[in-house]
């Protein structure tokens, strides 16, 4: 703990245990010796007891925790003020009766409220009725300790009724002058100087007069109490609790001086009278003041709730839109600055009118209600609101006005609109993507296909190339040896080709060529395989045709080539054949072509323009 935490700590303690309570104890003695000295009657029962006013303020001020110190002090200070009237036991028992009262009394005032103020009707309410229970209660144990041991002729119940009004006025006049004083923050300062100045004076003036004289009925104009009455509401209104109190402690001690010396208009034939004339007077005096000033605090803080509420719905964005709901149309009788713009009306003009059907006009049944507006305006634009129709019902239960907020969506659906259309077009984009993206596939497709055909095909004839005849036969030379079936190949070669190109040209050659390829493929079956394997050589594999069946297929072929007419060439064109079958398990494609050759070799050989079968080697 620092140097100066420790100096603020000591100056706490020493302000809460010693001074507040010495300030209470003090108090307490000055009330009791005006109340013993100034105000008791001849049995010495106070007609205005003080001190308990002072109490019970210290107690509703302090923290529970320094009560009993604030009690110990004022236990002193009754003994002190008491001794030279009382015996120490009468003054202990009269302290006793009067500590009991201020607990009491603030332990019920603290269950109203805590801390507890006079700024509310209902606090000053309770405050009056249990001060007229506390102080009630308290008397009869007063009363009996006089009656039992005080001498007198005084009834029990007199003496009850002094010390019940006693204290109670006492309580009335000094507690809420003391809170509404000392609890600072709660209570305004005191603006006005020049009126509280003038209503001083003017009470000085009229109490003065009024309480200055020996009252006669006879007199021309009674200087009446009541005249005073007004004063009270005048500071209650201007200068609140704290003025009322004041004011009222201010009548009251000069009323109480005036009537104790027998002047002014409350002397009543008995001092007793007097002194309940007195009690009387002041506390239907001060009293009501204190409801009014407790009424206009509540409905000034009231009024300033309010007034931070109409702010809030002034400025919020929403409209709002307040309709009532006992006229038969529930015209308009509130429209908030947001609402008059989303109208575009003023204030003025929907004042007293009552809404198109479904912006909040009685469809909000009993309960509160959501709808969605939508508008289309003149000029093309949209809007979107979202609508909440709540009824306000009075204190029994009926419907008095509707509530309705708007809340503009436009921005939002907007904003969701752009959002869906983006949505949208990257949707299409997406599957014009995946249709490019099929469509490119599927050209790859083809381009890998006609590339492969291209890879094996020869370009000039249409005929497969060597490449792709060897492939090829390896696959269905295994495959007929696998399933046993025959297989022959026929090796054709045009005869005399280089005359024809010698004679011709070589453009004229090639043509030959074509025409030849062509009718080759004409006569074709599915399985058959035909090939160039280079120059003007071609040959065929012919799966499933045993040798004899292939050499009568040469036969056709060479008289079909020897019959046929090439346009692009005057000269007849024939070929010579060499075929070869598939012998054994170890035949390959190498041994197939060698032994075509041979057959072709033997062709040229013995005069061209005829077919021969390869032998096998011996
Ligand atoms: P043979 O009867 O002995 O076969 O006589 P030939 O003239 O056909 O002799 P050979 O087979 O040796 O000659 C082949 C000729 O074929 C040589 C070449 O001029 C010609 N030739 C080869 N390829 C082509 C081609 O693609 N186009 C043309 N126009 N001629 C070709
Ligand atoms: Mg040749
Ligand atoms: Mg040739």
């Amino acid at each position: 703990m620092s140097r100066n935490e420790r100096a603020r700590l000591g100056v706490s303690l020493l302000r809460h245990r010693l001074l507040l309570p010495l300030a209470t104890g003090f108090g307490y003695y000055l009330g009791a010796v005006l109340g013993v000295a100034a105000s008791s009657m001849s049995e010495g029962i106070a007609i205005f007891w003080l001190p308990n006013g002072i109490l019970l303020a210290a107690l509703l001020l302090v923290p529970r925790r320094d009560w009993p110190l604030h009690l110990a002090m004022a236990v002193l200070a009754e003994i002190a003020a008491d001794l030279p009237t009382f015996t120490l036991a009468q003054a202990l028992g009269f302290a006793a009766v009067n500590l009991f009262e201020c607990l009491l009394a603030a332990w019920l005032l603290q269950r109203v409220a805590c801390p507890f103020a006079l700024d509310r009707l209902r606090h000053v309410a309770a405050f009056g009725l249990i001060l007229i229970f506390a102080s009630g209660l308290a008397a009869l144990l007063g009363a009996t300790i006089y009656s039992l041991s005080i001498p007198t002729t005084t009834p029990y119940w007199d003496f009850w009724v002094i010390w019940w009004l006693g204290d109670g006025l006492g309580v009335l006049l000094v507690t809420p002058l003391l809170l509404s004083w000392l609890q600072g923050p709660h209570q305004p300062a005191v603006r006005h100087r020049l009126e509280a100045v003038a209503l001083l004076a003017v009470i000085l003036l009229l109490a003065v007069w009024i309480f200055s004289s020996v009252v006669h009925v006879a007199d021309d104009f009674p200087r009446r109490a009541f005249l005073l009455m007004p004063l009270p509401f005048w500071a209650a209104v201007r200068f609140g609790v704290r003025g009322a109190a004041s004011i009222g402690l201010l009548i009251a001690a000069i009323a109480i001086t005036a009537s104790l010396q027998g002047l002014g208009p409350l002397i009543a034939a008995t001092p007793a009278d007097t002194a309940l004339l007195l009690q009387e007077y002041l506390a239907v005096l001060v009293f009501p003041s204190l409801v009014l000033a407790a009424l206009l605090q509540e409905l000034r803080d009231r009024n300033e709730r309010l007034r931070i509420r109409e702010r809030a719905i002034e400025a919020i964005n929403d409209g709002v839109v307040i309709m009532d709901a006992r006229s038969p149309d529930s015209p308009v009788v509130y429209a908030n600055p947001a609402f008059e713009a989303m109208k575009g009306q003023r204030a003025v003009e929907l004042l007293g009118r009552s809404l198109p059907e479904g912006e909040g006009r009685g469809d909000a049944g009993h309960a509160a209600a959501r709808t969605l507006l939508h508008d289309v305006h003149a000029d093309g634009t949209e809007s979107w609101n979202e609508l909440r129709v709540a009824p306000v019902r009075d204190t029994r239960g009926q419907i008095t006005h509707y509530v309705a907020i708007q809340h503009d969506l436009t921005e939002m659906k907007r904003s969701e609109t752009e959002l869906r259309a983006a949505h949208d077009e990257l949707d299409r984009l997406n599957r014009e993507l995946e249709a490019r993206v099929e469509a490119r596939t599927q050209e790859l497709q083809w381009a890998n296909q006609r590339l492969e055909e291209l890879a094996s095909i020869d370009s000039l004839t249409g005929a497969s190339n060597r490449r792709h005849f060897l492939e090829q036969a390896r696959i269905e030379i295994s495959r007929a040896k696998r399933q046993g079936h025959p297989l022959s190949v026929i090796m054709l070669d045009i005869d005399f080709f280089k005359s024809v190109n010698d004679r011709f040209g070589h453009e004229a050659g090639d043509r030959v060529l074509v025409a030849l390829a062509a009718s080759i493929h004409g006569t074709l079956r599915g399985a058959d395989i035909f090939a160039r394997l280079g120059g003007e050589e071609f040959i065929l594999m012919l799966p499933g045709q045993d040798l004899a069946a292939a050499c009568q297929m040469a036969e056709r072929l060479r008289l079909l080539i020897e019959q046929s007419e090439t346009p692009a060439c005057p000269a007849r064109i024939t070929v010579s054949a060499g075929v070869a079958g598939l012998e054994n398990e170890s035949d390959e494609i190498g041994d197939l072509l060698r032994r075509a050759d041979q057959g072709l070799y033997h062709a040229k050989h013995q005069g061209r323009n005829q077919v021969c079968v390869g032998q096998s080697s011996p």
